[in-house]
């Protein structure tokens, strides 16, 4: 069974955190944000150390470990009830991250759109992490070498994502305007697509 999924796509300091969150208390939404996965390991897990390896350089974790990692937890949820894939949508916020994890997880995913919250604005994202440094205790989003990486990062890997899927699956959504709005734009097309 493949599970009816939505994808939350865009740099770091989009949004994309801040939507899924909301999204997720939405009843027959489930999100699941790749990198909260990951922070909520324990520091003496395998994975968390490898976590803390790449996500202070600011790289991707690798493939195989981050799949895993998902599984895991997509498979928890479901044992434990929290998701229930045959009425619950998927919202998946940080995964896929590079096209190797897209086709990673083809096997698992009906993905009905695509949401890129674009952003042109590079300063009004480093502002938007630097200030969330302080306020979820986040070393990534401390350092200015290291948001410049994701950033960078972003764009050598994980832009082409959005390729994969394709323009059918694709839709823009300017990330420069209030989360209400952002919210508003979503939610009006997750209601025509799920
Ligand atoms: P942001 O989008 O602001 O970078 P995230 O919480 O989504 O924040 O990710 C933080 C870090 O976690 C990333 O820089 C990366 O090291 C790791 N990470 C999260 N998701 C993935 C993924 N799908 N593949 C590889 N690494 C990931």
């Amino acid at each position: 069974m493949k599970y009816r999924t939505i994808l939350l796509f865009g740099a770091p300091g989009s949004g994309k955190g801040t939507q899924g969150k909301i999204l997720g208390a939405i009843p027959n939404l489930f999100h699941f944000a790749c990198g909260d996965a990951f922070r909520n390991l324990r520091i003496d897990d395998p994975i968390g150390r490898v976590f803390i390896e790449y996500s202070s350089k600011g790289s991707l974790v690798p493939d195989d470990a981050t799949i895993n990692l998902w599984q895991k937890n997509i498979k928890a949820s479901t044992v434990d009830g929290e998701f229930n894939p045959d009425i619950d949508v998927l919202v998946l916020d940080g995964i896929p991250r590079n096209v190797h994890q897209a086709e990673m997880l083809q096997a698992f995913l009906d993905v009905r759109a695509v949401f890129n919250l674009h952003c042109a604005d590079m300063n009004k994202m480093v502002e938007r992490l630097q200030r969330r440094a302080l306020r979820e205790n986040r070393l990534d989003d401390a350092n200015l070498e290291v948001i410049k990486k994701r950033l960078e990062t972003y764009d050598t890997e994980t832009r082409q994502v959005l390729d994969f899927y394709g323009p059918k699956l694709v839709h823009f959504i300017d990330a420069t305007q209030p989360p209400i709005k952002v919210l508003s734009n979503v939610l009006e097309i997750i209601t025509r697509v799920v």
